[in-house]
């Protein structure tokens, strides 16, 4: 029988826990977590030997300490302009103080030493603005693959002492009984008064069956669909010079559709993601100057918002992924000039090329996998980035594909991020409120202090 019992340790759990136990050293907090403690994580993913995905269980890149951002790049975007729309529940002001206290324990914790950019260039702004592009303002506290690291594994040590860890201990069912938060793994159970559910997206189905055997309402409509592109970083050296990483939205002008840039990364490289055993694309960088690579990679991403009487987005995103899967065996990687000309790209031609894939994906033709509307988007916005950062649409451009963003289902929760049953609360990506490392923590910490004050 525990006070508190959080399911996930992703950041959404990670900082709750933190919260609680910082401030009230007697509750007692259990963490269950399918995947392994951090030092356990290893994908066997390495891009030569096993390309894809051997549907490893629990999954390394998206399941133990640390959640589905351990690896990332650790970007902890402070700002209510994207990565969830926490500020809605709990109002914007208080949205930012969280998502600083964060970064302040992220600075304690091992990442003091690192950059926070702040994304106000007014002359960019202006620039992108004359070409119809949106720069969006944000600050961003950008860790690194390898400061994460460290922040998560000295908050592990933090925690450990407090905090009861139950690593490969996934909870298949949760129940109510009497007011008691009754939680199943195999052949365990655990009580506890109160529940934080931060399962992430990798949970997301898992989520679904928690709302439907207790009764919360849940809604869905959107999925991002899209390309990494890779071009050299002396491209776009104008923007990730001053901001790091610029979020820039655009209107295309056939379709009216949001075309965004996401998770841009000077000098990083382009990985691959597995999401529920389908291989999708992503991208990563370091914040040491010696694992820096030539280029800069970042997604272009459509949004797709689906009206009645279709509800299965993230469905509709992962039959666009498994094409991919299927006619190239993972990711495909296509020469922009290609994709222009008509024609898939070879070995040849990419090794021709002047800008080096650092991941190994098989050359392909992407107009077989995405949508003409997604693509004829992502064509127009690569044409307006051009005038920004003028090489942008060069023949050489690499586009791997294809990158999906999923979007949890809305779970109805109220402003305490509580649902119709007192004490349960659901946060972080699995709620469907956030989207982002930084919004996730915040929602932890929010939900944190609302227990230590009842
Ligand atoms: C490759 C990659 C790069 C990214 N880069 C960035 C970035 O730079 N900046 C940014 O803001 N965001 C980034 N993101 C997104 C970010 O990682 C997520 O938004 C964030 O991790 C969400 O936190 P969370 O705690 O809600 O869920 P998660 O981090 O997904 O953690 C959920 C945890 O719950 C566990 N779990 C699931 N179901 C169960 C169950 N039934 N029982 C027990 N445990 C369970 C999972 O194993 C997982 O460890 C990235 C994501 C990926 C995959």
């Amino acid at each position: 029988m525990y006070d508190v019992a959080i399911i996930g340790a992703g950041p959404g759990g990670i900082y709750s826990a933190y919260e609680m136990i910082k401030h009230d050293p007697s509750l007692s907090i259990a963490i269950f977590e399918t995947g392994n403690p951090l030092e356990k994580r290893k994908s066997p993913i390495d891009g030569d030997k096993i390309k894809t995905c051997i549907h490893c269980d629990p999954c390394s890149i998206m399941n133990g300490f640390g959640g589905a951002g351990a690896f990332s790049d650790g970007k902890y975007n402070i700002t209510n302009e994207f990565g969830g729309n926490l500020y809605e529940y709990i109002g914007p002001e208080k949205a930012i103080e969280l998502m600083e206290y964060v970064d302040q324990i992220n600075c304690a914790h091992g990442g003091s030493k690192t950059k926070l950019y702040v994304n106000n260039d007014r002359k960019i702004a202006k620039k992108c603005l004359q070409n119809n592009l949106h720069l969006l303002k944000a600050n961003v506290r950008h860790l690194g693959t390898d400061v994460n690291y460290i922040v998560l594994k000295n908050l592990f040590e933090e925690l450990k002492n407090d905090v009861h860890f139950f690593f490969r201990t996934h909870i298949d069912q949760v129940t109510i009984d009497k007011e008691d938060y009754v939680l199943r793994s195999g052949q365990e159970t655990f009580r506890a008064k109160r529940c934080i559910i931060s399962t992430g997206r990798s949970g997301s189905k898992w989520m679904e069956s928690v709302c439907a055997g207790l009764g919360i309402r849940t809604r869905s409509n959107r999925v991002d669909i899209g390309v990494r592109v890779e071009l050299n970083a002396d491209t776009f050296s104008e923007l990730t010079d001053s901001l790091y990483e610029s979020k820039i939205v655009y209107q295309s002008k056939k379709y009216q559709d949001r075309v965004r840039t996401f998770c841009m990364n000077p000098h990083g490289v382009v990985v691959n993601e597995n999401t529920n055993g389908i291989v999708t694309v992503n991208g990563h960088s370091y914040d040491d100057p010696e694992k820096y690579t030539e280029n800069t990679n970042f997604a272009l991403l459509v949004s797709n918002r689906f009206t009645e009487p279709f509800h299965q987005s993230n469905q509709y995103g992962e039959s666009i992924a498994r094409l991919s899967n299927m006619l190239g065996g993972g990711v495909i990687v296509q020469r922009f000039g290609d994709l222009i000309r008509g024609q898939r790209s070879t070995i040849n031609r990419i090794n021709n090329g002047f800008v080096r894939p650092t991941l190994k994906a098989t050359p392909g033709d992407l107009s077989l996998v995405i949508p003409k509307r997604q693509m004829d988007d992502i064509i127009e916005m690569i044409y307006a980035l051009d005038r920004v950062c003028p090489s942008t649409a060069s023949d050489d451009t690499l586009l791997y594909g294809v990158e999906v963003k999923f979007y949890n289902m809305q779970v109805e929760v109220d402003n305490n991020l509580e649902t119709v049953h007192k004490g349960l609360y659901v946060i972080g990506d699995c709620s469907g409120v956030t989207h982002s490392l930084s919004h996730a923590s915040a929602s932890g910490v929010y939900v944190a202090r609302k227990i230590l004050a009842e």
